[in-house]
């Protein structure tokens, strides 16, 4: 397993696994290419992370990177609702939710590096041709931004490391992936075919009428990958059962690739399953050999036993996420993970239900709570909804439910008990009502009046000191924690006291003591809520302890307590 993860130094965010070998010269860094073809919503960025995956369990050091072909310079702007959860790395940068799944997946520490879009590309191409970095050249697609998307692939190989695993957003044959598919062929010249090859995910669709499965969307899509110059070394079969013997070969035969190297990957249970699914596919063997890497086989015990403790879990926890955003579970994609690596740590199953935070109004607000084991309240921005979410901690409090709020469920937790413990009416954050007579949120005083709302945010890893004797100091087990940022808003200083007195232990703090990170209260089974998103940083094979000790209070109310600990142990003996 790899080291602590909530208090590793933000300077060493590469694990090593290997010692390094030094006999022989060194191997040249190599680059596996993963694109996608027919459907988009394939699980491209789970196949990339469970390759991932099975290279570091051989003892390899692995980065996986995204490029993704849309305009935006990163999403930090897009909203979540078209395009899903902004994931946030330890140095702050704003990311594709993808790169979750290779965190997920590896349990490297990736940087802003990792994520590439047409947009960053761009900008830096015009910037350049602004300062007259070109001399006066016609500034082209070719070569200009495929050489900008080759830097940006070649220094993430800079990095201490032996694979680069890079996906190519979207699906073969869009207009916009069309520079990074060029980027990527000519890459192969560049460094050398032998340390660079192409994985290509695509779909077998299940025709019922004919009661067949169909390669020929396969065979078009490759066809479409070729017509671009790459030819792939090793085809993903994504299909909705097995695939047998014969489909193999017709894809082997049809598109060229040897028979070993065509792998099935019928949708599994957990997709945390999927990488042992691709090792007894071979995957892992066919690109170790494809590109000349020695090692041996992977060690998949742990990950291995994490999944068969998940699939065979019977009882079940039931928690509501009450957000904004819960038409689309993707907005919400690290909490519900990093829910799922709780609960099966302790050998339940999740029960997960999406609170719409907007129709917790009036009367009926309590019956989408009532049944509920546990609620967390995720991060956001913006007023709509916050009601609902103070209605709902209200409720926990009140009620005894077990309570997570991250980011702007801290906030809205201190709004609510501003209101009802401390009586402050009106109390509210600055971001909602700007002329509150409460403000028990608000802006520090270096973030007022700055233009770009994006410098004012706290992006990234942050230490916090935990209180001794706190339940927070004792689910982390340490007294100094990094975890991930992204908001701009702070609890009041000038409220500080007045909460502490009330009974909400304020039971974090930054180390120079001038922001709340944590806050807890005393006389509840469970009511934590923490300034940071430590959902970015649960692992399946390492649950957060804030996650982990919430599914171990709602087992409690849910009845399920017996056997549950408040911290659970994945190692294998
Ligand atoms: N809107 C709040 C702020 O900016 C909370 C942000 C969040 O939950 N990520 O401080």
């Amino acid at each position: 397993m790899d080291g602590p993860l909530f208090t590793s130094d933000p300077s060493s965010s590469i694990v090593t696994e290997r010692t390094e070998d030094t006999t022989g010269p060194p191997t040249p860094t190599k680059f596996v290419f993963v694109t996608g073809g027919v459907v988009s919503s394939l699980g491209k960025g789970i196949a990339a992370s469970s390759l991932g995956r099975l290279l570091k369990s051989r003892g390899l050091r692995v980065v996986n990177q995204k490029l993704d072909p849309y305009i935006n310079v990163d999403p930090g702007t897009m909203n979540p609702f078209q395009h899903g959860e902004v994931f946030v790395t330890d140095d702050g940068g704003e990311t594709d939710l993808d790169l979750g799944h290779y965190e997920r997946f590896t349990g490297e520490n990736l940087k802003r590096t990792s994520n590439v879009t047409s947009g960053s590309v761009y900008l830096s191409v015009i910037q350049k041709e602004r300062r007259g970095d070109y001399l006066g050249d016609t500034v082209q697609v070719i070569p200009h931004v495929t050489n900008e998307i080759k830097d940006r692939i070649r220094r993430v190989g800079e990095q201490d490391v032996d694979v680069v695993i890079t996906e190519v957003g979207g699906t073969v044959g869009d207009i916009e992936s069309l520079p990074f598919l060029e980027a990527i062929r000519q890459f192969g010249n560049d460094v050398g075919r032998e340390n660079v090859m192409f994985v290509h995910v695509t779909l077998v669709p299940y025709i019922a009428t004919s009661e067949e499965l169909k390669t020929k969307p396969t065979q078009h899509s490759v066809a479409e990958l070729r017509s671009k110059g790459i030819s792939p070394d090793v085809i993903v079969v994504r299909s909705d059962r097995e695939i047998d013997e014969g489909v193999r070969k017709k894809i082997s035969l049809f598109c060229d690739v040897q028979p070993r190297a065509v792998i099935a990957a019928p949708d599994a249970r957990d997709i945390y399953e999927v990488p042992l699914q691709l090792h007894d596919g071979g995957l892992d063997a066919v690109v170790c050999d494809r590109l000349g890497l020695v090692t041996g086989p992977p060690n998949l015990d742990v990950w291995r036993a994490m999944v068969a403790k998940a699939l065979s879990a019977t009882e079940s926890v039931r928690i509501g996420i009450v957000g904004k955003y819960v038409g689309l579970p993707d907005a919400y994609l690290s909490v519900a993970e990093a829910l799922r690596h709780a609960t099966a740590g302790h050998g339940l199953k999740l029960d997960l239900v999406w609170v719409p935070s907007e129709e917790l109004t009036g009367l009926l607000a309590d019956s989408y709570l009532e049944d509920l084991d546990g609620i967390v309240i995720p991060g956001g921005f913006g007023y709509r909804g916050v009601e609902g979410k103070v209605m709902a901690i209200r409720f926990a409090r009140e009620n005894g439910v077990p309570l997570l709020g991250l980011c702007l469920g801290l906030q809205c937790s201190v709004i609510e008990f501003a209101r009802n413990v401390l009586g402050l009416h009106d109390a509210n954050s600055t971001e909602f009502d700007p002329t509150t007579p409460h403000p028990v949120i608000d802006l520090m005083a270096s973030q007022e009046d700055v233009e770009d709302k994006g410098g004012t945010m706290r992006l990234g890893l942050y230490a916090a000191k935990l209180a001794e004797g706190s339940k927070i100091r004792e689910l982390y087990g340490q007294e100094l924690v990094y975890e991930r940022h992204r908001h701009r808003w702070e609890v009041n200083n000038r409220y500080r006291k007045d909460l502490e007195k009330a009974g909400m232990r304020l039971s974090g703090v930054s180390p120079d003591d001038n922001l709340v990170e944590y806050i807890e209260l005393v006389d509840h089974p469970y009511f934590v809520g923490t300034q940071a998103h430590p959902e970015f940083r649960s692992r399946p094979d390492t649950p957060h302890p804030l996650f982990t000790g919430l599914i171990a209070a709602a087992a409690r109310r849910g009845g399920l307590g017996a056997g549950v600990q408040e911290k659970v142990d994945l190692t294998v003996e």
